[in-house]
């Protein structure tokens, strides 16, 4: 006999998938439903589940770094979506990088082997029924009947910034002549093709990004872009240099063709698929049009005959105003039943948002079993984020964020290199997160696991 669903997860995304692998990896009876290809968004495409929409990169995986020390929280914690991306890596120097087509199948056949009943067609509406948990997350471009639900059962309007997403281009169509092979700082192998750039090119293709054409984006306000994704186009107008120092810096990136000289602005391509023939233009998110977008970037040397596979695009993103409409185990106040997971809770990123759908999962479970888990460490990211920032209320607006140290309270020793402070706070963030998965409550929630 089939038993109950006991938790509804709406939107198969990175939050969503996770999540559901999570519940039912707890035991839980899950269903999971997303509204592709009943419904689509503006930025996904075709029904594939957690779908990688921009940059295929999941960042870093030093230990140095915050989202190194995230992924090792998170493979502490058995985190499946990691688990994953790492079966569908693709060469990215020091980061972890995916075939977006690989990971979204490979995603489905996990969720399939845990049982996960998989529907399609869009959620409206959340009705309250006796002993069912939903467990929301739809993510930066959730439908507009579901915004609107959502905003009568908070009683809170919506908030939103604005994010875009870079192109992507063939690798047949790149002159490999005029490109380089490099990993900054010669971290990692020689994954990244970079195009060098002299002081001359430099400066035409800033002038040229100021003066192309940009696509309108209904109520636009460069106000609410987010502080991380800024399209190239908008850097550049902040400063003639700002690029250089940007997401063109050449630091770490000496040509060997010039004797490892460092070029006055390097533009990096990142590979995006298993078989290495698209590859991905780093940091360069656009809301150029279209057509500005071929005639501008064809400017870049080894860029002149480019075929584009995907052009940049900017979106409007939802979120809610969490620290005012939810309890700390992510329900609503108003409805306690409804939990809310993913970049929509106010985290920003790919793994961030993988991080927010294990822990709402674990939430719900413990829940559904009367366990009561403690607070997650401070000192963890993941505790950091999901827990001090998110729930913050002494600022009057919640602004969506990537995970950083600086998120973390002061080590207790002062530690004058930078690295070393990094990596302390890296050794910390382990410890703590390890005694937080020995307390009793949480020992209670994982007994069962195989
Ligand atoms: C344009 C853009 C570019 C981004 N670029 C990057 C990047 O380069 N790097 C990075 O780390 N992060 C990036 N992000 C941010 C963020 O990490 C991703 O959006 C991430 O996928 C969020 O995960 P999520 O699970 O919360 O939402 P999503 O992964 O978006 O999943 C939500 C799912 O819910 C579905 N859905 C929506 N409404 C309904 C409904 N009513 N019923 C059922 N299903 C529904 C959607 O179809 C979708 O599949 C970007 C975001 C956007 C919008």
């Amino acid at each position: 006999m089939t038993r109950p669903v006991a938790v509804t997860v709406v939107g198969g995304g990175l939050a969503g998938c996770e999540a559901a692998l999570q519940l039912a990896r707890l035991g839980v009876a899950t269903r999971l439903v997303e509204m592709r290809p009943v419904a689509a968004t503006p930025v996904h495409h075709g029904d594939a589940l957690a779908q990688i929409v921009c940059s295929n990169s999941l960042k870093s995986v030093e230990p140095s770094t915050a989202s190194g020390v995230l992924k090792q929280e998170l493979d502490a914690m058995g985190c499946r979506l990691l688990d994953a991306a790492r079966a569908c890596a693709v060469p990215a120097g020091s980061a972890l990088a995916v075939d977006r087509d690989a990971f979204s199948a490979e995603v489905a056949a996990r969720l399939a082997g845990a049982g996960v009943i998989v529907e399609r067609g869009p959620v409206d509406s959340l009705p309250a029924r006796e002993g069912h948990l939903w467990l929301v997350a739809t993510g930066p471009l959730t439908s507009g009947p579901l915004v609107e639900e959502l905003g009568n059962l908070t009683g809170r309007p919506a908030l939103h910034f604005f994010d875009a997403i870079a192109p992507t281009v063939t690798l047949e169509s790149l002159d490999l002549e005029q490109l380089y092979r490099a990993a900054r700082y010669e971290r990692g192998e020689a994954d990244y093709l970079n195009a060098a750039l002299d002081r001359e090119q430099y400066e035409t293709l800033v002038r040229e990004l100021l003066a192309a054409e940009k696509a309108e984006v209904h109520a636009f306000d460069r106000t609410e872009l987010f502080a991380g994704c800024q399209p190239v186009e908008e850097i550049a107008a902040s400063g003639p240099k700002s690029l250089a120092f940007g997401p063109l810096r050449p630091v770490g990136l000496g040509d060997p063709r010039q004797d490892g000289r460092r070029p006055y602005a390097v533009v990096q391509l990142r590979q995006e698929n298993r078989e290495g023939t698209i590859y991905g233009l780093v940091g360069f998110q656009t809301r150029l049009k279209q057509g500005e977008q071929r005639r501008v970037l064809r400017l870049i040397p080894g860029m002149q005959d480019a075929e584009f596979v995907r052009y940049g695009q900017l979106h409007r993103n939802f979120y809610l105003d969490t620290p005012r409409c939810c309890a700390p185990d992510f329900s609503l106040l108003a409805r306690p039943d409804v939990m809310v997971a993913g970049q929509m809770t106010g985290v920003e990123g790919y793994v961030e948002s993988i991080a927010s759908g294990l822990y709402t999962a674990w939430l719900a479970a413990a829940r559904l079993r009367g366990l009561s888990l403690p607070a997650l460490p401070r000192t963890t990211i993941c505790g950091s984020l999901l827990g001090g920032f998110l729930f913050d209320t002494t600022t009057a607006r919640l602004t969506p964020m990537n995970a950083n140290f600086g998120l973390l309270p002061d080590l207790p020793e002062h530690i004058r290199a930078k690295r070393d402070r990094k990596l302390a706070r890296g050794e910390a963030a382990r410890r703590d997160l390890d005694l937080w998965l020995r307390e009793p409550a949480v020992t209670d929630l994982l007994a069962s696991l195989p």
